[in-house]
């Protein structure tokens, strides 16, 4: 997924869920480590971790619903901060994720199993010993990696 298709999305979802524009950037930021995403009080940015993608659209979906949570409360001076009340319920109206997966002490571990011939990914709970498999669509070498956070 490019950029300019998270801020498409972006933008889909904040119009539908809630009814509202969503007028700055959005983008992938790979350097962040134990977040699913951002939302950047200077400049109204959002920035996604792409290390969550292998968790599927449905859940990226609230990670980006939980920054668009941070965005709206902030641009109309409302309380953003997850100790915020506004925050909390507007967060459990659009049904936003409340922590990003993966994050310490809220979800186990999650390994990403990436296939070295074709790039297909998968997302696993279980450590498995990768030197036995090979990939299920390719037969490829297979590489694991312990998910960030
Ligand atoms: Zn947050
Ligand atoms: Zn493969």
């Amino acid at each position: 997924m490019t950029d300019a298709e998270l801020q498409e999305w972006v933008e889909e979802l904040s119009l539908t869920r809630f009814g509202k524009a969503f007028r700055h950037e959005a983008r992938f930021n790979p350097r962040l480590k134990t977040t699913g995403g951002r939302y950047r009080l200077d400049d109204h940015r959002i920035e996604m971790n792409p290390k969550y993608l292998p968790y599927g659209r449905e859940v990226f979906g609230k990670i980006i619903l939980h920054e668009l949570c941070h965005y709206h409360l902030h641009l109309e001076g409302k309380g953003y901060r997850h100790r915020d009340r506004e925050f909390k319920s507007l967060l459990k109206a659009v049904g936003g994720l409340r922590y990003a997966p993966g994050l310490p002490g809220q979800a186990k571990p999650a390994y990403v199993i990436t296939c070295l011939a074709c790039g297909k990914r998968t997302v696993r709970q279980r450590k498995m010993q990768v030197e036995r498999y090979r990939c299920g669509l390719c037969q490829g070498m297979l590489k694991q990696e312990r998910m960030e956070g």
